[in-house]
C-alpha cells in the first residue's frame, strides 16, 4: 500500500479511511497485533506494540483489535 496517496486510497475505498492507534499503557506486549497486520504498519519493540508506519495506511481489517487481549488498539474510521 506504500506509494499510494491518502487521497487515492480515499477515492478507491469509497470514502472510508482508518487511523490506528495503540495505547502503550494498556498494551501487555503479546505481539499478536504486529504479527498479523497485513499493512505492516505495526511494530513491536520487545515490550510494547507501536505504530511503526503511517497510521493512515491502516486498512481497517480489525485483525489487530480482534486479537488484542487488552483493548489497547483503537481504529478510527474517518
Ligand atoms: S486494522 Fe488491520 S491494517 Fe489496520 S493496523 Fe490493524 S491489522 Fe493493521
Ligand atoms: S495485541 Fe494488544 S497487547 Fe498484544 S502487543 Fe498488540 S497492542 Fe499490545
Amino acid at each position: 500500500m506504500r506509494g499510494v496517496t491518502i487521497v487515492e486510497r480515499f477515492l478507491k475505498e469509497g470514502g472510508s479511511m482508518f487511523i490506528v492507534a495503540i495505547n502503550q499503557e494498556k498494551c501487555t506486549g503479546c505481539d499478536s497485533c504486529a504479527e498479523g497486520c497485513p499493512a505492516h504498519i505495526l511494530g513491536f519493540d520487545g515490550t510494547h506494540a507501536y505504530v511503526s508506519g503511517d497510521e493512515a495506511e491502516c486498512l481497517g481489517c480489525e485483525s489487530c483489535t480482534s486479537v488484542c487481549p487488552s483493548g489497547a488498539v483503537t481504529i478510527t474510521e474517518l
